[in-house]
C-alpha cells in the first residue's frame, strides 16, 4: 500500500492525482489487475471526472456549494461542517480502476481528482495495487 500526501489549499477544492496513481501503477509491474484508491477521511472523497476543460471542476463544485452550503439552519453537529461530511458521503471514499497493459485503463478525458471539502488541511490518499 502506498501513501500520497497531499496538501490542499482551499476549503472546497478538487486536486488532479492521476499523474501521482499513474506512476505507483507503473512502479508496481502489474499487467492486468486493479488500483484501489482509497481516501480515509471523513471530510474528503475521491471521483473520476473530465481533466480536459477546467471549468468542469469549477461547475462541480459551484453544483456542490449551491446544494450543500456551509452554514445552513437545522445543521447540528457542533463542528460546523455538516455539509463536508454530506458532501464526502455522495462523492465517495474509493475508487476502483482497472489496470490493462500495465496502465490505468482511464477514458480520454477522465482524470482521478482527490476532493477536499474541509480544507485547507495535509490529507493522505492511499493506493493499493492489486495485480
Ligand atoms: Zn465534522
Amino acid at each position: 500500500m502506498a501513501t500520497l500526501s497531499i496538501r490542499t489549499q482551499q476549503r472546497n477544492q478538487l486536486i488532479d492525482i492521476t499523474d501521482q496513481v499513474a506512476r505507483l501503477v507503473a512502479q508496481s509491474d502489474a499487467k492486468e489487475g486493479l488500483a484501489l484508491v482509497y481516501v480515509p477521511h471523513t471530510t474528503a472523497a475521491v471521483t473520476i471526472n473530465e481533466n480536459a476543460d477546467p471549468d468542469v471542476v469549477h461547475d462541480i463544485l459551484l453544483t456542490l456549494n449551491e446544494l450543500l452550503p456551509h452554514l445552513r439552519a437545522g445543521y447540528r453537529h457542533a463542528e460546523g461542517n455538516s455539509d463536508a461530511h454530506v458532501k464526502t458521503s455522495l462523492v465517495g471514499p474509493s475508487l476502483t480502476v482497472p489496470i490493462e497493459k500495465g496502465k490505468l485503463a482511464l477514458g480520454t478525458w477522465q482524470g482521478i481528482y482527490f476532493c477536499e471539502f474541509d480544507g485547507p488541511r495535509a490529507r493522505k490518499c492511499l493506493v493499493k495495487i492489486i495485480a
